[in-house]
């Protein structure tokens, strides 16, 4: 079960934000909270994640910041997924990171450009393949 009915006999929501996305969140929608990061997460991000890839999100902003989709709209931005993944892994490089946390630091750029992480996995394949 991954998502509830909130509480809506407060206003305690009215300037409610999703962890993910940052869309604010009204009393009518259906949310989840995550029990681990305590994240509100919008019927949109509900919808478009699953509830693992969920937390696993809510964990990268937790730790890294920002928000998905923050860089989506920038105005000189027009980057495909396989630009952002190449440019973002070449900058890595030269911080000697393990795999582990070079793999959490480009999914956390690519979270910020808008793209989900089924997106991400498809694209990495396709990158290593070459
Ligand atoms: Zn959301």
């Amino acid at each position: 079960m991954i998502a509830y009915y909130g509480n809506n006999e407060n206003n305690s929501r009215r300037n409610l934000k999703c962890a993910i996305c940052r869309i604010n969140i009204d009393n009518k929608t259906k949310t989840y909270q995550s029990r681990t990061t305590f994240g509100v997460v919008c019927y949109n991000c509900i919808k478009k994640f699953s509830q693992d890839y969920i937390e696993l999100i809510l964990n990268i902003f937790l730790v890294y910041r920002g928000y998905f989709g923050q860089l989506k709209d920038h105005k000189d931005c027009k980057h495909s997924i396989e630009t952002v993944i190449k440019d973002t892994m070449t900058k890595l490089k030269q911080k000697k990171l393990n795999i582990d946390e070079l793999n959490t630091r480009l999914l956390h750029i690519v979270l910020l450009y808008g793209f989900t992480p089924n997106e991400y996995i498809k694209n990495l394949k396709l990158f290593l393949e070459e």
